[in-house]
């Protein structure tokens, strides 16, 4: 049976933080992966101690970034709080260019060499860092890392503490997508697979993602491919939707454990 976590941001419209885990833990659900500003929002003495209490482990936590050398210390504060929730792996949120920038190489190496003075504090810290490429068409406004090519490169060359999160909606298109995922589970990084479809027409690139089934992505082949790259951790839920986040909590947390028993059992 694979193991399925939720991504809070699926129903962060309608369910905070408590409301959120409690879902969770009625669905037998052990895992969950969680965000700063929503432990903010709930009030993080609450935040742990709901958690604690259903016996909850946390996968991701989002996020750090976006990058800039003036923003590291902020960058530690978050490395230091998901430490304190026990956070599988911490998601680098890296951003795009610059005002005015347009030297994409530069852009890349400015955002590398910051990766990495992040590296160094949450090696410090004893969390893990996980690079999730984003889609090619986010690469100006929200990373430039934009494939998994990419990510595993960024990663060989930074060693240890460091691996990549492959989410279907960024990288499907990928025509290297089987070998970078091998690569990386080879090198032992594949440290998540978040899962959600990608619609045709797509009305949104941010808050138009659809749920498993409903749109034209390989969602099994795709599995295969990590699981026969070795990656053994959870299928983990993550949709942005404005569709999906109008509608009932527990109703959106239930299609989306159907659907996925439907699409992930049967290997
Ligand atoms: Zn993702």
């Amino acid at each position: 049976m694979t193991d399925i976590v939720f991504n809070h941001a699926t129903v962060r419209e309608r369910a905070d933080m408590l409301t959120f885990l409690r879902l969770c833990s009625e669905r037998g659900l052990e895992t969950v992966s969680i965000w700063g500003d929503e432990i903010a929002k709930v009030g993080e003495t609450d935040a742990l101690s709901v958690l604690n209490d259903l016996g909850m482990t946390v996968s991701g936590y989002n996020r750090v970034g976006p990058l800039a050398a003036d923003a590291l210390d902020r960058a530690e504060a978050e490395l230091e709080r998901a430490a304190r929730f026990k956070a599988d792996h911490v998601f680098l949120f890296t951003g795009g260019l610059r005002e005015n920038e347009k030297d994409l190489s530069c852009a890349r190496r400015r955002i590398e060499d910051l990766v990495g003075s992040v590296l160094e504090r949450a090696r410090n810290i004893g969390v893990k860092l996980a690079i999730e490429p984003l889609h090619p068409m986010l690469t100006g406004d929200r990373t430039v890392i934009s494939s998994l090519s990419h990510a595993n490169s960024l990663c060989e060359a930074l060693g240890p503490g460091i691996g990549v999160v492959v989410d279907v909606y960024h990288c499907w298109w990928d025509e290297r997508l089987a070998a970078e995922i091998e690569g990386a589970g080879s090198a032992g990084r594949l440290f998540g697979f978040h899962v959600n479809d990608w619609l045709i027409p797509t009305r949104h690139l941010l808050t138009d993602r659809g749920m498993m089934g409903d749109g034209i992505i390989d969602l099994r082949g795709i599995h295969s491919m990590m699981r026969r790259a070795g990656f053994e951790g959870a299928v983990e839920v993550e949709i942005f939707s404005t569709d999906w986040w109008s509608r009932e909590p527990a109703e959106v947390l239930d299609i989306a454990l159907d659907r996925c028993r439907c699409l992930f059992n049967r290997e």
